[in-house]
């Protein structure tokens, strides 16, 4: 099976009850990227990548698409084996995991396709059909987030993650202490999520005054050597997520014990076959992780599901969908969090057929 076409669509995933606010970033709607892959036994892959707005890492749509453009030339008439894949990809650009990221889900789409299997068998075997999710809060006022939390409890999400940063750290710290007393002894795990947004000394004040609530602190400061400044001095489990750019940094990160845990996203560190990788290496380290993404559709939150679903459960963080905060699926079912748990995708490949009359013509196409 040879790569014969590739086309390239835009499509404007609208928030629901916008913007949906991080310490860096306001978000209003999503500008998602779609790869529809052809092949010369007729079977099609589609794949997807859509940053959270320009900010919120070093990727945006429209870089997606111009790397996209770059490499797809020389992808027509490529193997579809991931490992060859990717390689033929990093010969074609260098960077740019998160465009590649929309050519390898394809590929595991279409492999599945032909192979008769899901996505989560290719990956190594899924340990469970019912995915544990979380629900991120966006960054808002102390009694706001707290009835949220209260509602996702009660909705049966297994975990919350409450976004913090981009004010004074006295209100998150309130934050904190009212979403504690409303799920406490409820067995709800909880991350205050930074997105990089907060500096050393609040991150330090956020854990030396809130020694009695277990949460994890996720990506609390900007870089990785911010991170490692307060390590020591935290009381807190800390989780990298945007700093964890690649394989070789989670393995420094593991080897080096600057964290205790990762959120991390298919797209960013290159796609299901990188995940894979990361995933092991997590467990060889006992390293908890989500298996997240940076926002998108329907295919984006199956490839999320299916690489979580074969996650140890004892290292499963959860798999975070868009699908909650944003309008409308492009798939006739859908990929949906009930109860806090998202049903793995039946297949084969990742069980998702957009209707594409809704994506209008392709941007690009090749081949
Ligand atoms: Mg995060």
């Amino acid at each position: 099976m040879k790569i014969t076409e590739i086309h390239v669509y835009a499509h404007d995933l609208p928030v629901k009850n916008g913007p949906y606010t991080m310490a860096n970033a306001k978000v209003w709607s999503l500008d998602t990227t779609l790869v529809k892959i052809v092949t010369d036994t007729g079977l099609v892959g589609w794949g997807e990548t859509c940053p959270v707005g320009p900010t919120y890492q070093p990727h945006h749509a429209r870089g997606a698409r111009a790397a996209l453009e770059e490499m797809a030339p020389g992808l027509i008439g490529s193997t579809l084996h991931p490992v060859a894949l990717r390689r033929r990809m990093d010969g074609l650009l260098n960077g740019h995991r998160y465009a590649k990221a929309a050519v390898d889900i394809a590929a595991h789409d279409l492999l599945g396709k032909a192979w008769g299997v899901r996505v989560a068998d290719l990956l190594g075997g899924a340990v469970t059909e019912n995915v544990p999710s979380y629900y991120a809060t966006g960054v808002g006022e102390p009694e706001e987030i707290a009835r949220i939390a209260a509602e996702k409890v009660a909705e049966g999400y297994p975990r919350l993650q409450v976004k913090i940063g981009g004010r004074p750290v006295e209100v998150d710290i309130e934050v904190l202490r009212r979403v504690w007393e409303v799920i406490r002894g409820k067995g709800v795990r909880l991350a205050a999520d930074g997105n990089r947004g907060l500096p050393t000394r609040d991150a330090l004040r956020l854990s030396r005054e809130c020694p009695d609530i277990p949460f994890t602190m996720e990506q609390p400061c900007n870089s990785i050597e911010e991170i490692a400044a307060i390590r020591g001095q935290v009381q807190h489990g800390i989780y990298i997520d945007e700093a964890g750019e690649d394989l070789a940094t989670v393995i420094r990160a593991a080897g080096q014990g600057l964290c205790d845990g990762f959120g991390m996203k298919v797209t960013r560190i290159g796609g299901l076959q990188q995940m894979a990788a990361f995933r092991d290496i997590c467990e060889a380290r006992t390293l908890p992780h989500t298996c997240d993404d940076a926002w998108g559709g329907d295919i984006i939150a199956a490839a999320c599901t299916h690489i979580g679903a074969t996650v140890s459960p004892r290292l499963m963080e959860g798999v975070w969908l868009a699908q909650p905060y944003i309008e409308g699926n492009y798939d006739k079912a859908g990929v949906n969090i009930v109860g806090g748990h998202i049903r793995l995708p039946e297949g084969p490949g990742l069980g998702v057929v957009p209707d594409e009359g809704i994506f209008g013509a392709p941007v690009a196409s090749f081949g």
